[in-house]
């Protein structure tokens, strides 16, 4: 496509979007605010994004923080590997680059948790690296533009289509580029009824030309998983609840929760628990890759055993700990 970066970032021009974490070049400011937009509402993430600035304002005051008080301040936000994986790499940035964030998409890939959109998002937004930034929006723009149906959530599409975008943005501003890629995305070249006769790609559009609109982006289907566990409020003789820490690596790394076990579909549909424990509600949390199907008890915490970490804490005091979002919906649920 000939042209593509001079008529997008004109149109960019007068018509993208104006938000304000966009207007920053710090790249710390844009790690967080890419970090904490992945798999987020813009609405729900931004009140966080705010939060957290005020509390670690800088790469130096993260890295020097407990992990818990990061979690604490992710809580909510479910995929709780991002938090501790920015902590990681926070100290990663003071001990191995002074505090200062490298420039090249591919030393960014060093730190924990930095993957190649994120890497090539502060790559772009802050250095003005020539780098495409391929999110959801992009992916669907270039899947009608080169009216393509590889699957955009396979590696080899991503990979090969890195390389065209990369093409498209040699010689051009780098930010606005991609700003502008992501704003036709978000508000013109929409999943259903785009708005073709607006868009300034129409011309050099395959998919428009041939039709194929309505069948793209094409997505590989994954079949769901799905694990049975049972959860348990605990009471102790002051009617304190238990909860214990999760060990740091894994499914809700270092966040706290009930006791809980995994246990077999015929267990969980027939209710097999501990004698003295009362079915209390059901409920469904779900991840990027599996669907957690809970079953819920409660009763005096002498009939459990098999969580030697328990600790009691008043039900008033639960808000001191970072739980993760599918424990305190149970919480929510038993009305705490
Ligand atoms: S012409 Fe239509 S389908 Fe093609 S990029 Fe523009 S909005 Fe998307």
């Amino acid at each position: 496509m000939s042209g593509i970066g001079k008529k997008i970032i004109s149109w960019y021009a007068e018509q993208g979007r104006e938000l304000s974490w966009r207007e920053t070049k710090d790249p710390y400011k844009i790690w967080i605010a890419e970090t904490i937009l992945q798999q987020t509402r813009i609405q729900q993430g931004i009140q966080y994004y705010y939060r957290f600035m005020e509390r670690f304002p800088d790469v130096v005051m993260l890295a020097e923080a407990e992990q818990d008080e990061v979690l604490k301040y992710w809580e909510g936000l479910g995929y709780y590997s991002r938090a501790r994986n920015l902590h990681a790499a926070a100290r990663q940035l003071v001990e191995d680059f002074g505090g200062n964030f490298p420039h090249h998409h591919d030393q960014l890939m060093l730190l924990k948790g930095v993957g190649p959109y994120t890497s090539r998002a502060i790559s772009s937004f802050a250095f003005g690296q020539a780098t495409g930034v391929l999110d959801g929006n992009v992916m669907r723009v270039m899947s009608r533009l080169l009216s393509d149906p590889s699957p955009i959530n396979e590696q080899k599409t991503r990979k090969s289509w890195q390389l065209i975008i990369d093409d498209w943005v040699a010689g051009h501003d780098s930010r606005d580029f991609n700003h502008a890629m992501m704003d036709l995305g978000a508000t013109i070249c929409t999943p259903t009824n785009p708005g073709c006769l607006i868009c300034p790609l129409m011309d050099g559009c395959k998919a428009y030309k041939e039709g194929t609109i309505g069948f793209l982006p094409q997505k590989k289907k994954l079949k769901r998983k799905v694990r049975y566990f049972q959860f348990v409020i605990l009471y102790n003789e002051k009617d304190e609840i238990g909860i214990q820490k999760r060990p740091e690596k894994g499914l809700w790394g270092g966040l706290y929760e009930v006791p809980n076990r995994e246990v077999s579909l015929h267990s969980w549909e027939k209710g097999e628990i501990t004698k003295g424990l009362h079915f209390h509600h059901e409920l469904k949390h779900v991840f990027t890759h599996f669907d957690m199907m809970i079953k819920v008890y409660e009763g005096p915490a002498a009939h459990w055993e098999g969580s030697p970490n328990i600790q009691f804490i008043p039900i008033d005091k639960i808000s001191i700990f970072a739980f993760a979002k599918g424990v305190l919906k149970i919480f929510e649920r038993m009305g705490f």
